[in-house]
């Protein structure tokens, strides 16, 4: 029956459109309610399980077909706990699906759950509030399972590679009481947000063994309920749920926020419970009827179309009002309509305070997509004509400064190109003049999940020998001043965790189903690196007293008094530091083999190519020179 219907016309959303909030399975004082919206199917069969993964239905129901596609059955019954699943039958086909709306599942999701969500909310949760903004965000990305994995970390054994572990709040290396890990070690560091990767219920770890496989888990099988294998105990629908909100609340007492990432624009595979509800409406396909492919997962969701535009939206709103996110990473979002990124924008806006949850994304895509005429994708090319607050992640700060990801080869700014000098000046002010409205945008960072971590490119490139567990001089220089120029930059700034401590997954560069072995944060090494890390520190907490880079807004740009090419890859900058403790900054970055002398009277070091804490007892200086491979930060105080 679906053949021949275009379900991108605005006859059929004039059809089928439905407004309602209330689809999925809901409790109310009357009993529950089940709604599937499944506009092409003939029939659907509820039933219903005292399992969520194993023996038969104990019930099945006929549901009534309602008004805009919608299918519907209710009782006086309070079902919390009870696990369902749907039969949907379009034309010959009768395919067993879960439900896309559900909050709640059953091991590895293949059962939806009906849920009393009031009854999964932690102890104090209504208390719960995120801590208040700080003068700059700075964004730590981790996964769950990576954070708490190795023994190094001194996590309990119990609550290893699980949300649990986000409640451990005072561990140290080994569990010796001594040198800090994990939470403690994030709150000497300053960071200001921790953004998790995908802890929606993904599909390629299989939760009944977790500890077989790893994944970061960018392959969506239930949007609305969180992933199984990271709690306590997945066969029962309300533990994850209640453990993921405990993270939250944690992660909010202990002074950051928590950004989800999430993947809208493509499922684990095509034969997913969208496509199995209402097939062939929610993905994109091209003329001749084969999938579209932009996301090199064999399949992009049509965020388009009105029904996918609401589950979105809705999904996003969902996750930030009942679980206390504060911001969403966007996977691939060059793959989403740029309508409905401002739509979300809006709808968080009006509800929690203009820019109050951060929203941004990958602004590209691994591919070309169909996409109907009068439709802007929320990719680079357009990032302008979208809201100040819809961010994107700045691939040209990262590629200026250490070379392209493409190319393990190709090196950047700090590790032996020439001709970087101009990128460097724009990447500051956050590449305003061409790209991004204002540093709001600009999503600032040198390392992800994506590629080598930034300590492998540089050993890559620098280190002919290859060491990545050796911690060269020459190397440790250039991951110094490769962090000196993203903190020194004007936008929103992102590090992978670990960065801090040259984290190394061995010069691989798409690690996502590599062993935990290798994805681990290797607690150790942050203590035997610990210079390194210190050096972030003092930047990043250096960085929150300059409002000439904490400032966002759209004449940024003009804070930038002065640039200049003192000598071939070395860059001076001047910028207007106005309500700052000084008045103006300088900072020179010197990526060349020789000391760069400077002129100039009336400066005061704030942080040099070896210490990022000169700030706190700030002497001036007299004849400074930048030395080579370093940075030199200057402050001078008002007349
Ligand atoms: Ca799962």
């Amino acid at each position: 029956m679906q053949s021949g219907i275009n379900f991108g016309s605005k006859v059929f959303a004039k059809r089928f459109h439905y407004d309602g909030d209330d689809l999925g399975a809901r409790l109310t004082e009357n009993g529950t309610v089940f709604k599937l919206w499944a506009p092409t199917a003939e029939g659907v069969v509820l039933r219903l399980y005292p399992s969520g993964h194993t023996g038969e239905a104990v019930r099945t129901v006929s549901m009534q077909r309602e008004e805009k596609g919608v299918w519907s059955w209710q009782t006086d019954e309070n079902l919390d706990g009870v696990y369902y699943d749907y039969e949907v039958t379009v034309g010959r086909d009768s395919h067993c699906t879960a439900d896309p709306y559900a909050r709640a599942c059953g091991m590895n999701g293949w059962r939806s759950m009906v849920v009393d969500l009031p009854k999964t909310n932690p102890k104090d949760w209504e208390h719960d509030r995120a801590p208040e903004r700080q003068a700059e965000d700075i964004i730590y990305e981790v996964h769950v399972r990576e954070f708490s994995w190795a023994e190094s970390g001194g996590f309990p054994e119990k609550v290893r590679g699980k949300y649990k572990a986000f409640c451990e709040t005072d561990t140290t290396l080994f569990d010796r009481g001594e040198q800090p890990t994990g939470l403690a070690y994030l709150r000497d560091l300053g960071v200001t947000h921790v953004q998790l990767m995908p802890v929606y219920d993904y599909g390629s770890v299989n939760e009944a063994r977790p500890d077989d496989s790893f994944n970061w888990g960018y392959d969506p099988v239930n949007y609305n309920v969180p992933e199984g294998s990271y709690s306590s105990d997945p066969t029962k629908g309300e533990v994850r749920i209640r453990e993921l909100k405990e993270l939250v609340q944690s992660l909010h007492q202990q002074g950051f926020r928590v950004i989800m990432d999430v993947v809208y624009n493509h499922t684990y595979s095509r034969d997913s419970w969208l496509e199995r509800t209402a097939p062939g409406y929610y993905y994109r396909t091209w003329q001749d009827g084969t999938p579209c492919n932009g996301s090199g997962c064999g399949n992009d969701l049509a965020s388009e179309r009105s029904m996918c535009a609401k589950y979105i939206l809705e999904s996003v709103l969902y996750w930030a009002e009942e679980y206390h996110m504060d911001g969403f990473r966007f996977d691939l979002m060059g793959l989403l309509d740029a309508a409905l990124m401002e739509r979300i924008r809006a709808e968080l806006d009006a509800r929690y305070g203009r820019g109050e949850k951060l929203v941004f994304g990958e602004p590209w895509a691994a591919g070309e997509t169909a996409c109907k005429r009068g439709i802007h994708l929320a990719n680079q090319k357009y990032l302008r004509k979208m809201d100040l607050e819809i961010g994107a992640f700045a691939d040209k700060v990262r590629d200026t400064i250490k070379g392209s990801v493409m190319d393990a080869a190709k090196v950047g700014f700090v590790n032996g190109a020439r001709g970087q000098e101009h990128k460097i000046i724009q990447s500051v002010t956050a590449w305003c003049e061409k790209g991004f409205r204002a540093p709001a945008q600009s999503i600032t960072y040198v390392s992800s999940h994506d590629d080598m971590t930034l300590w492998d490119k540089l050993v890559y490139t620098l280190d002919p020998k290859c060491q990545y567990d050796v911690f060269t001089p020459e190397v440790l220089r250039a991951n110094r001043l490769a962090a000196a120029i993203y903190m020194t930059c004007q936008g929103r700034l992102f590090l992978l965790s670990g960065e801090e401590f040259g984290r190394t997954k061995q010069g691989a560069h798409n690690t996502y189903n590599a062993p935990i072995a290798l994805n681990r944060l290797d607690w150790e090494r942050a203590w035997d690196n610990h210079t390194l890390v210190d050096y972030y520190r003092g930047l990043i907490a250096l960085r929150k007293q300059l409002p000439a880079l904490c400032d966002k807004g759209e004449d940024a740009w003009q804070r930038m008094l002065h640039a200049e090419v003192l000598t071939s890859r070395c860059v001076s900058i001047t910028l207007d530091n106005t309500g700052g403790t000084w008045e103006t900054i300088k900072v020179i970055y010197n990526a060349s083999s020789h000391a760069v002398p400077l002129g100039g009277m009336g400066w005061e070091l704030l942080a040099d190519g070896r210490s990022s804490f000169l700030w706190q007892t700030p002497q001036p200086i007299h004849q400074p020179a930048v030395q080579p491979v370093s940075v030199l930060i200057l402050g001078k105080r008002g007349e």
